[in-house]
């Protein structure tokens, strides 16, 4: 941090003379100067250059309104204006808030000046460092020396060694340095909440709006899993979003409870629609209580806030109307909520506590904002018993946390605290919404087909789209009025195939090509579904990322109308099977998978799959049990019908369990092995085109086996 900016204070020699004086002192001590040419040259440059850490200029000319717009940008920059003696100094105090020191244009005060400003940038970064992180600099500076683990002590150890010391030059002497035992004292500890780690926990509490927040040092799967270790003890039901993260999956069959699945909707694109309305009602509640063996009235409930595809809940509904002790938002994509208007009354931490009610929110930090990965963090608003919470948080936490993750979650935090958090934010909204606008301008302009954007018909300004039910864009069926919402930061990008009522049109390009045409050209694709592919605009992407993408996605139907060869075309799915592709081109294989997946019908099947859930034979805890004690055999996927599964099946794309431990398919839900058949054959006919199974293991001959319960 050492760029300061001076805005020109040509047209008077007393003005000059001393600022080309401070300009020398400045650069003596390692600042470097550079001139804006005006105002909007100068707001622009800070909005670029986060690196920038103060302005120089001239009262008589700028005075307040600059100060304000600064302000705006970066309320903590500081800000130094060169006043004359004469000068009119009319500020109020709540001007002097902002960070302004004055200074007279007197010759022979540059080196003054020049250290005052020094001391003020030491100030400035010491302002912007959240605690944890400022202590852990500043330890590192210090230059200790420890005799605790870890044993490659600040980096020493790896340079002992040819391999080690490559290791280390790629990584750099403070990640070597910064990676420190938990014995130093004076950073505190995450495990007991002190010292500056609990001042971290406040700091992101804060910014958060929650009343009390942790770090989690293993992403969002180990978050899950603490919150409901305390929330849902042995013996008690649980309420929980079938579309739901498996590690709340390994949750239950760590944890003895019995679940009863909120059932969301699904439409014909395969996008995961959210849980209806009439799910969070007592009434419906009540009678799956009543319809499940050993289950209670449940105490906890698990929601994924957004879903995977974007879709946030009006969470204020759900608060007041789910009638159960504690409330989990699992929103482990959508850490970023708490930044902008739009997203207000969608998400756990919005608005007061809700009495009698504990509510969780889980984020993984690392997903959308910026931190290393395995960041999250939980948040909570009621009362939970610390000490007890401290137990489960501990019995998931190494005790060997990696303070690199630590100070990057606390940091994620300090990004987004005041205006430049929500600046940024908005950047992300507003870059969204211009590609999205642009691949809607070249759909309507292009010959033949091109991408189309999953959103309502008219998008103007930032907010995030109702799902309505007089709306036919979104292709769900009966939806709720007032219920969910489309984050405009999600784009669901749709290939030709289907219409949005799941009608299949004769010519269809299968959105994996595009995928995999997408990744050679080094953009990896969030999601793939069968017509339509998720990208995540996040905080990292910049214009020109977005350009590439639309520039890619423009490559591919060019490539694609002129019929290319697929050797040339996707030259890495050749490569997986040269005699198969050989001569094959680009519109011949479209058409073939495209005509596999039309003639078994695949967005009906998916939909059939998952609308009638498998019956719940044993509770995922005691499957888990049943196969730890070895009572499992291994059968082929297709003779998995009336038999108990023993572990959950999830298939990827959707990326949500299709089967859970102790459950079985029947008579009644065919469609779901029928589902998961399709998925084989369409990989052992198109090599490279394999679907990921978690559950599922795939043999050399193709075919595909299952675990499942003994008889
Ligand atoms: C990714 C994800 C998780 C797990 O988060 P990690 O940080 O990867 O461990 C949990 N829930 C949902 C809904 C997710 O998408």
């Amino acid at each position: 941090m050492n760029v300061i900016a001076i805005m020109n204070h040509m047209g008077a020699f007393f003005k000059e003379e001393p600022i080309r004086e401070l300009h020398r002192a400045l650069e003596a001590i390692n600042f470097k100067l550079v001139y804006p040419n005006d105002r909007e040259d100068l707001l622009k440059l800070i909005e670029n250059n986060a690196r920038l850490c103060g302005v120089i200029f001239d009262w008589d000319k700028y005075s307040l309104d600059l100060c304000k717009e600064i302000n705006k940008l970066n309320e903590h920059l500081p800000i130094y204006a060169f006043a004359n003696t004469h000068s009119s100094l009319d500020v109020s105090l709540s001007d002097l808030r902002m960070q302004v020191r004055f200074f007279e244009y007197t010759l022979g005060a540059a080196e003054d000046i020049a250290n005052k400003i020094k001391q003020s940038t030491d100030e400035y970064v010491n302002t912007i460092l959240p605690p944890l992180t400022r202590a852990l600099f500043n330890y590192v500076r210090e230059g200790k020396y420890t005799f605790c683990t870890p044993g490659h002590m600040g980096g020493t150890a790896f340079q002992k060694s040819p391999v080690g010391s490559l290791f280390y030059d790629f990584y750099g002497a403070n990640t070597m340095k910064s990676d420190i035992s938990i014995s130093v004292s004076e950073l505190g500890s995450l495990l007991d909440h002190s010292g500056p780690h609990k001042e971290a926990e406040e700091y992101i509490a804060r910014v958060f709006n929650a009343e009390r927040s942790y770090m989690v040092t293993n992403g969002t799967s180990t978050a899950n899993k603490i919150v409901g270790m305390y929330s849902a003890p042995a013996g008690s039901t649980i309420l929980i979003d079938r579309n739901c993260h498996k590690s709340l999956t390994h949750l239950m069959m760590m944890s003895d409870v019995t679940p009863i699945y909120f059932r969301p909707t699904r439409n014909a694109y395969g996008i995961l629609g959210g849980i209806p309305q009439s799910e969070f009602q007592h009434e419906t509640i009540a009678k799956r209580v009543k319809a499940t063996p050993n289950a209670s009235w449940p105490t906890h409930a698990v929601i994924t806030n957004s879903t995977y595809d974007g879709l946030l809940y009006n969470t204020d509904y759900i608060k007041k109307t789910l009638d159960v002790k504690s409330i989990h938002f699992d929103s482990a994509w959508v850490p970023y909520t708490n930044f902008h208007p739009i997203y207000t009354g969608k998400s756990g931490m919005s608005g007061d506590r809700v009495e009698g009610k504990v509510i969780y929110e889980t984020q993984s930090t690392h997903k959308l904002l910026a931190a290393f990965s395995q960041a999250s963090m939980i948040h909570v608003k009621g009362d939970v018993n610390q000490e007890t919470f401290n137990e489960a948080y501990m019995m998931h936490t190494t005790t060997s946390p990696h303070y690199g993750i630590v100070a990057s979650t606390e940091t994620a935090a300090a990004m987004m605290r005041g205006n430049a958090g929500k600046r940024l934010i908005g950047e992300s909204i507003e870059r969204a919404l211009r590609f999205r606008k642009e691949i809607k301008r070249l759909n309507a302009e292009s010959e033949g087909w091109f991408y189309d954007v999953w959103q309502p018909e008219h998008i103007a300004g930032a907010e995030c789209w109702p799902l309505r039910s007089d709306s036919a864009w979104h292709g769900f069926k009966d939806i709720d009025n007032d219920h969910m919402y489309l984050d405009p930061i999600k784009v669901t990008i749709l290939t030709p195939g289907m219409d949005k009522n799941g009608q299949m049109s004769d010519f269809g390009i299968p959105a994996s090509l595009v995928a995999k045409y997408l990744d050679q050209q080094g953009i990896v694709v969030e999601k793939t579904g069968p017509y339509n592919l998720l990208f995540l605009f996040s905080i990292g992407i910049d214009k020109t990322k977005a350009l590439s993408l639309l520039r890619a996605l423009t490559d591919f139907k060019r490539a694609f109308d002129l019929n290319l060869r697929v050797k040339n075309i996707l030259p890495s799915l050749w490569r997986e099977a040269p005699d198969f592709y050989k001569d094959m081109r680009i519109q011949e294989l479209a058409a073939n998978i495209h005509q596999l997946i039309q003639r078994h019908n695949l967005p009906d099947l998916m939909y059939r799959a998952f609308e009638n859930l498998p019956a719940m034979v044993l509770t995922p805890y005691h499957a888990f049990q049943k196969e730890l004690h070895g009572e499992v055999e291994e059968v082929y996927l297709e003779e998995m019908v009336g038999r108990v599964s023993a572990n959950m099946i999830l298939p990827y794309p959707p990326g949500v369990p299709l089967i859970m431990p102790g459950e079985m398919i029947t008579d009644e839900t065919l469609p779901v092995l029928e589902f998961l058949q399709l998925l084989c054959e369409i990989g052992s006919h198109y090599p490279g085109f394999e679907t990921d199974i978690h559950g599922a293991y795939r043999q050399e001959d193709g075919r595909y086996t299952v675990k499942v319960l003994k008889e």
